[in-house]
C-alpha cells in the first residue's frame, strides 16, 4: 500500500479537492510493485471501458476556466456554461474586463455562480499580473514540477486542478485525482487516503506516464459507473481479483 501524507487548504464553497500537495516525485512505498498493479488495473478497465487516447482541446487557461466551472456539476452542465462563457466573451481580456456578477449571470446554468465568478475573475487577475497578459505561455519553460507549483500558486487552484490543466491542456505526465479516483483507488488498496489529495500524492509519482491518461479516464469512470460510492457492482467488475474491498466482503 502506498503511504498517505498531504496537508490540505479550503476553497469557500466549492470541493475540497485543492489541497496543498508535495511536488516531489516520491518513492513508492509498495516495495516496487505499484507500477504492476497500475497496470494490471489499467489493462481490466481497458476491457470495462475501451482505451483511451489524449486530444487536447483547450489551450491551458481555457482548461483551467472550464476545470473552475466543472466543480459541483455534471460535465453537460460545465460544458454548455463554458460555451455560454465563450460566446459572451471574445476574449479572456474581456472576461477579465466584466464584473463577478456579470459573469456570475453568464455562468448561472452551472450552480455555485457566484463563487465561480469571483475565483475567475481572481485567477484571470493574477495571471494579468504575474505576465503582462492573460496566458499560461510561460508554463512551456518550466518543468512538471515548476508549473504544477505554479498553477497551484493560483487563488482557489488545487492539485486536482493543476493536474488536469498540465495533462489536458499540455500533455504533461502528471495524474489527477478527483473523488472517484480516489475512491477506486482506496478500494482497490493501492492507497489508504482519506483525500484526494493525498491520493494524488501518493498515486502521481507512481503511475507509468504511457498509461496515465488513459488510467485516470477510466478509473473516473469506473467510479462513476461501477464502483459507485453506495452499491459498487463488484459482481461485474474485472478488478475483483485485485481489489482489497472486494476481497474482504467475500
Ligand atoms: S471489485 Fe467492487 S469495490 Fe473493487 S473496484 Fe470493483 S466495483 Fe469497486
Amino acid at each position: 500500500m502506498i503511504s498517505d501524507a498531504t496537508t490540505e487548504k479550503s476553497a469557500a464553497g466549492l470541493r475540497s479537492e485543492d489541497a496543498a500537495l508535495p511536488t516531489e516525485r516520491r518513492p513508492c512505498a509498495p516495495s516496487g510493485g505499484a507500477p504492476e498493479i497500475l497496470r494490471r488495473v489499467d489493462e481490466a478497465l481497458v476491457r470495462m471501458y475501451g482505451p483511451k487516447s489524449l486530444k487536447p482541446s483547450r489551450e491551458p487557461v481555457g482548461e483551467l476556466i472550464h476545470i473552475i466551472l466543472t466543480q459541483n456539476t455534471s460535465d453537460v452542465n460545465s460544458d454548455r456554461t463554458y460555451a455560454a462563457l465563450r460566446r459572451t466573451y471574445d476574449s479572456w481580456e474581456d472576461v477579465a474586463a466584466a464584473s463577478a456578477p456579470e459573469i456570475a449571470d453568464v455562468i448561472r446554468i452551472g450552480g455555485l455562480a457566484d463563487i465561480k465568478a469571483a475565483r475567475i475573475v481572481d485567477v484571470l487577475a493574477r495571471l494579468e499580473a504575474d505576465h503582462g497578459h492573460i496566458g499560461l505561455g510561460a508554463l512551456g519553460g518550466m518543468d512538471d514540477d515548476e508549473a504544477f507549483a505554479y498553477l497551484t500558486s493560483l487563488p482557489g487552484v488545487g492539485p486536482k486542478t493543476a493536474a488536469c490543466v498540465l495533462l489536458f491542456a499540455l500533455g504533461r505526465p502528471v495524474f489527477p485525482v478527483d473523488t472517484h479516483v480516489h475512491r477506486v483507488a482506496n478500494r482497490v488498496g493501492l492507497v489508504d487516503t482519506k483525500q484526494p489529495a493525498a491520493t494524488q500524492a501518493e498515486l502521481a509519482p507512481v503511475v507509468p506516464d504511457d498509461i496515465l491518461y488513459q488510467l485516470h479516464m477510466n478509473m473516473v469512470e469506473h467510479g462513476r459507473r461501477t464502483c459507485r460510492a453506495l452499491r459498487p457492482e463488484c459482481e461485474r467488475c474485472g478488478l475483483g481479483g485485485d481489489c482489497a474491498w472486494h476481497r474482504a466482503r467475500a
